[in-house]
């Protein structure tokens, strides 16, 4: 439930109400807007809301209709910012990750690192681990596949992220990387979910291929409810009766999810196109429809890689797609890779 407070409800009144929610086994978060406190509130319990209501400094107690409660905006009507030391994910700037889809060779995570920090990128992609449809399909290079992807993202001031595809790997992958990647073939992997909620590292949770907006969500709430509160939702296409592209990108995700959730959410036009030359118009959409950011494929010779080629963008493509970004970004009210070209690496 979400206890809505007086407008000039006390500090006094607030802590007293909280202290009342806890004693009674709940778990409260407070959001503080500029003219009232709401409290979002979860528990095992059963809780009277007409009790609560009638406590000191109380406006009004609401049920939080949404299956999922943590997730849900009513719960903490803010944006929730995911930050990694001067990273800010869900913030004013629109925060681009890129990369190789698997790490090959060190040279090829080494200058696919190089091109996507000069033109702007602030996160690595790339896995070491690969979810593929087929068993005979290149499975990522493991723990050689990460040191690669560390190594390069250290070499270009990145933070990394990659897949992690099961439990097990878990203790493995936080070593190398600074954000676990679940894949959308993971969604619905709660044992792997609850795990992650256990974690001290932010998770980007794709969405599922076939999931609906409030399954997602209900996925992301086992993380949450595990103790995580970092995740970022990625909306990375889903399946459909069209076949012209790899998956039908629901850019409209987007604005749904901002209004149900205060998660950070990110757009995956890589996989959603599954085409090269469909991927820019895909991640210009994606920005202009809000999104927190975009995770984009990119490769120093996409015909030759081991996975997912035909998506993958040449690094001149990317270069110019972010030169394109950094017009729209401002259109609506958002920034994108603020630092001087200085400090990008630009030749002067
Ligand atoms: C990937 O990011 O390379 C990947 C396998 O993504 P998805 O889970 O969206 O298919
Ligand atoms: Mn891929």
């Amino acid at each position: 439930m979400v206890v809505v407070m007086k407008e000039r409800a006390t500090d006094a009144q607030i802590d007293s109400v909280i202290a009342r929610l806890i004693e009674l086994g709940m778990d409260v978060h407070r959001s503080s807007g500029a003219t009232r406190t709401v409290l979002g509130v979860v528990g095992a319990h059963k809780v009277d809301p007409g009790v609560i209501g009638l406590l000191d400094g109380v406006h009004e107690v609401l049920r939080i209709t949404e299956p999922y409660k943590r997730a849900s905006r009513s719960f903490k009507p803010e944006d929730t910012v995911v930050t990694l030391d001067d990273l800010r994910i869900g913030g004013d700037e629109v925060i681009i990750m890129a990369g190789p889809c698997s790490a090959e060779t060190d040279e090829q995570v080494m200058a696919t690192a190089a091109a996507v920090k000069r033109a702007g990128a602030k996160v690595l992609r790339g896995g070491a681990f690969k979810p593929r449809s087929s068993p005979y399909s290149f499975q990522g290079l493991g723990e050689q596949g990460l040191e690669m992807l560390r190594r390069a993202a250290d070499a270009h001031n990145l933070k990394l992220i990659s897949e992690v595809m099961d439990v097990s790997q878990i203790e493995l992958i936080g070593r190398y990387c600074d954000i676990f990647q679940v894949g959308a073939r993971n969604m619905q992997n709660f044992t792997l979910l609850r795990e992650l909620g256990r974690v001290k590292k932010p998770v980007l949770l794709k969405r599922g291929i076939a999931a609906t907006i409030e399954e997602w969500l209900l996925s992301s709430e086992y993380i949450l409810a595990g103790g995580n509160p970092d995740v970022i939702l990625c909306e990375r296409g889903i399946r459909t009766f069209e076949t012209a592209t790899r998956n039908t990108l629901d850019i409209s995700a987007i604005p749904v999810v901002k209004k149900l959730s205060h998660l950070p959410i990110i757009a995956d036009p890589s996989h959603g196109a599954g085409r090269r030359d469909m991927v820019a118009p895909m991640a210009r959409a994606a920005v202009a429809a809000g999104a927190d950011g975009l995770i984009i494929e990119v490769h120093p010779d996409p015909d030759h890689a081991l996975s997912d080629g035909a998506q993958s963008m040449f690094p001149a493509q990317f270069d110019r797609l972010m030169a394109e970004l950094r017009t729209i970004a401002p259109a609506i009210g958002r920034s994108i890779c603020l630092e001087p070209v200085s400090r990008r690496g630009w030749a002067r």
